[in-house]
């Protein structure tokens, strides 16, 4: 794994028509061909959702010459103007805490569109505000400035609290002006069923393995293969771990280190991620335990031996720890605590024989 910061691309049709990811051809061409004013896209993280919302949007408000090819240009001046992040007709509503992540640009910020949403909110930022949303519907209600509509986009909807799903309901249900909305969700079941009836819901799917080894590779990752199996098969979510520290070199020692108490390997993650690949680690211990195979670890990489009561009760540890994983905690010593009950599903004979590939 090269040590090179990945940095997150630009989310549109680039000037040499270019789709931000290759992945995302199908889902567009699939969204384009709804007519309803309303999408509702949705997906695992780590597939690119916000990057499939912002280029259905430039498709929309594309002028270029090639219609009717549904999707955006790149080239025209609509397709410049959402590049320089200051087209006048959309607006970008994210939580504050992830602009960054989304390499959303100081222009879009600043653009007409998305004032609303760069304020910081009592969530820490984590959520989309309701004074965001009614001002997002106001600005729906004037007129188009170049006359393709206006494109309202809000990534991600599960962030939107209840009283902003409500004050959403009723432009969902009669559209403002000539506003279309693309909506994305990661748990799409989560949200008000009336808010998911209003809309035509389309899902994505884990890319196909070529293309994105194709894509990491060309990102400057080395040996990408065993990290985008511990990512499930979400690229994106192979770069996050890598920006991470979680290397190629790295990520096929983690179930020994665990077998053997090494919590310094994890120290310094994310609580998230920390949670996260343990309850990777303990679900594929279980898997090899019943016979069947390894989904995130190379097999050779899991120690055996491992206790199956054990194992269920460190995974509800790991799941309670997970719903609660924004509490302030004391990380370095709950890290240790998660890593040890993980070395007491070995028999204490075996546990202290490291376990040797
Ligand atoms: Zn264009």
């Amino acid at each position: 794994m090269s040590s090179r910061a990945v940095q997150p691309q630009p989310p549109w049709v680039g000037a040499e028509g270019r789709l931000p990811l290759p992945w995302l051809e199908r889902p567009l061409r699939q969204a384009l061909t709804q007519k309803g004013h309303a999408l509702l896209l949705h997906g695992p993280q780590g597939l690119g959702l916000f990057e499939w919302a912002m280029v259905v949007a430039q498709s929309w408000l594309c002028e270029g010459p090639d219609r009717p090819n549904p999707v955006a240009c790149g080239r025209c001046e609509a397709c410049h103007l959402l590049q320089a992040g200051v087209h006048p007709d959309i607006m970008v509503l994210v939580p504050q805490a992830l602009r960054e992540s989304l390499g959303l640009s100081v222009a879009i910020d600043e653009g007409e569109g998305a004032t609303a949403s760069s304020r910081q909110t009592p969530s820490g930022g984590r959520e989309i505000r309701v004074a965001d949303v009614r001002h997002a519907i106001d600005w729906g209600h004037q007129t188009s400035s170049r006359g393709r509509g206006k494109v309202l986009v809000m990534f991600p909807v599960d962030a939107l609290n209840k009283v902003a799903a409500n004050a959403l309901l009723k432009t969902l249900e009669e559209p403002a002006g000539t506003m279309r909305l693309v909506l994305s969700a990661f748990d799409p079941q989560a949200l008000l069923p009336t808010l998911r009836s209003r809309c035509q819901q389309l899902a994505m799917d884990v890319p196909e393995r070529d293309v994105s080894m194709a894509w990491l590779l060309e990102q400057g990752l080395d040996a990408p293969d065993t990290l985008l199996a511990g990512a499930g098969g979400r690229p994106l979510e192979v770069l996050a771990l890598a920006r991470e520290g979680l290397d190629a070199r790295l990520w096929p020692e983690l179930p020994a280190a665990v077998q053997q108490g090494r919590a310094d390997l994890f120290q310094g993650l994310s609580m998230h991620r920390v949670v996260d690949t343990l309850q990777k680690v303990c679900l594929d211990l279980m898997s090899r335990a019943q016979g069947a195979p390894a989904r995130y670890f190379p097999a050779e990489a899991l120690p055996t031996g491992a206790r199956a009561e054990a194992l269920a009760a460190w995974w509800l540890t790991l799941q309670r720890t997970a719903r609660h994983e924004d509490h302030p905690w004391n990380a370095g010593l709950l890290v240790e605590s998660l890593v040890l009950q993980g070395r007491r599903c070995w028999p204490a004979r075996e546990s202290r024989k490291p376990h040797v590939r």
